[in-house]
């Protein structure tokens, strides 16, 4: 049953309830390896759960537009307090409610409508926030778009530098949401000097790993940061904005009263218990797990001839181009979830393919790694991976559930939070 239990929850309401205890199951029985996800701690989701929720703050500590901030205030200042030192940052913003607030809220302090802004193109890895075509920072920007080179499937930084010095961007983002390899943050801030562009580090994907030492640390080179606090980083569903001191008033006046009302006290709490726990020795050992297991699982898929995009990983994450195993994205990720592997479909660097139905797989193993799976089950997770996808190929609906069970077998060993077998 949920952990927490939901006593009340099932008394007032059975129809969620029953549904709130069919996720926590599904989460339990299934290999989760969408690479945005992980399980948060039992104490985060006691936090997120708390009366916080019943608390208007709009403001900041001690300069709050409503009375009975005695508590919030401190909740919030632990908050800014651990990010500024588990980070090393010199400024924190906590109130955003999302990742992509957080980036908007980065536009709103230093651009004006129509300013020209660089980011990865979506395709070849980028964020829709970096200034896609769809997204509000593609209409209301003048974007201008790296990508990754066809032959290597990393960003050459030459070719970042010609074309930021021809475009002129006001900003410059790094980082993105399939981006398998390092982010050389020296060399996009060394061209966002010569360009004379603020430069923007979004670690969204990779913020647990940068706390834990496992990536390195964007400050000392980007101008601002931002990150959602609940993929690698685990914790609730929520983004920090981080700056160096001298951009702190305009970070804050961009994210309230720009473009938020009051914060999510509840969302602030459980960034300062996950902040905390990013913090403990423990939590480096995780980061760093998390990438042995991406670099395992990764090695195994290519010894079974999968085309991995970049050939590698350096980080939690790995992109798969499908195209050379004759089916596409979206059937076998579908089969693979029927066979209790949890993943999405996503594009590749210049897909033939529409991306609503696209060549490749984006897995990562942050989620995984909180399961307790270690690089000696990788094979095994690339081998039923494999069987499913060539199953997928021919619409062999047996294999598939054959693996469904003997993963739901392996996972009955590892213990998530979240979740506990009704006593
Ligand atoms: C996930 C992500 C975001 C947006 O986060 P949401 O919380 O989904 O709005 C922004 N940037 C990058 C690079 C991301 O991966």
């Amino acid at each position: 049953m949920h952990e927490p239990a939901v006593p009340h929850l099932q008394a007032a309401d059975p129809e969620i309830a029953g549904l709130v205890e069919a996720e926590a199951r599904r989460q339990f029985e299934k290999i989760r390896l969408i690479a945005s996800e992980n399980y948060v701690s039992p104490a985060v989701l006691e936090a997120t759960g708390s009366v916080l929720t019943n608390k208007y703050s709009e403001g900041y500590a001690g300069k709050r537009y409503y009375e009975g901030q005695q508590n919030v205030d401190p909740i919030e200042l632990a908050a800014i307090g651990r990010a500024k030192g588990l980070f090393g940052v010199e400024h924190a913003n906590v109130q955003p409610y999302s990742g992509s607030p957080a980036n908007l809220a980065v536009y709103l302090a230093f651009l004006d409508p129509g300013d020209p802004v660089m980011g990865l193109s979506l395709p070849m890895g980028g964020h829709l926030t970096h200034g896609w075509s769809v997204s509000a920072t593609g209409k209301w920007f003048t974007p201008v778009r790296y990508e990754v080179r066809a032959d290597t499937g990393r960003v050459d930084m030459d070719e970042v530098r010609d074309l930021a010095l021809k475009e002129r961007p006001k900003l410059i983002w790094c980082g993105g949401t399939a981006v398998p390899r390092t982010i050389d943050f020296p060399a996009f801030a060394e061209i966002a000097r010569e360009a004379g562009a603020v430069l923007a580090a979004d670690i969204a994907h990779i913020a647990g790993l940068v706390a834990g030492g496992a990536h390195p640390s964007p400050v000392g080179h980007a101008d601002v940061i931002t990150t959602t606090t609940h993929k690698t980083l685990r914790g609730p569903r929520g983004a920090m904005v981080m700056s160096t001191a001298e951009h702190a008033k305009a970070v804050d006046k961009a994210v309230f009263p720009g473009l938020q009302g009051g914060p999510h006290n509840h969302t602030t709490a459980a960034i300062a218990v996950a902040l905390k726990e990013a913090a403990a020795p423990d939590f480096s050992r995780y980061a760093h797990q998390v990438v042995a297991n991406a670099k395992a699982l990764a090695a195994a898929l290519a010894e079974r001839g999968y085309d991995l995009v970049s050939g590698g990983t350096d980080n939690h994450l790995i992109l798969i181009d499908l195209t050379n195993k004759g089916v596409a994205g979206k059937p076998a990720a579908q089969a693979l979830d029927r066979a209790g592997i949890e993943l999405n479909y996503n594009a590749v660097p210049f897909d033939p393919r529409k991306p609503f139905d696209p060549s490749g797989l984006r897995l990562g193993t942050g989620a995984i790694t909180t399961r307790g799976l270690d690089e000696a089950r990788m094979p095994q997770v690339a081998a039923w991976i494999d069987e499913v996808v060539r199953a997928a190929a021919r619409a062999d609906e047996t294999v598939v559930e054959r693996v469904a069970g003997e993963v739901r077998e392996l996972l009955a060993g590892y213990p998530m939070p979240g979740w506990a077998p009704t006593p």
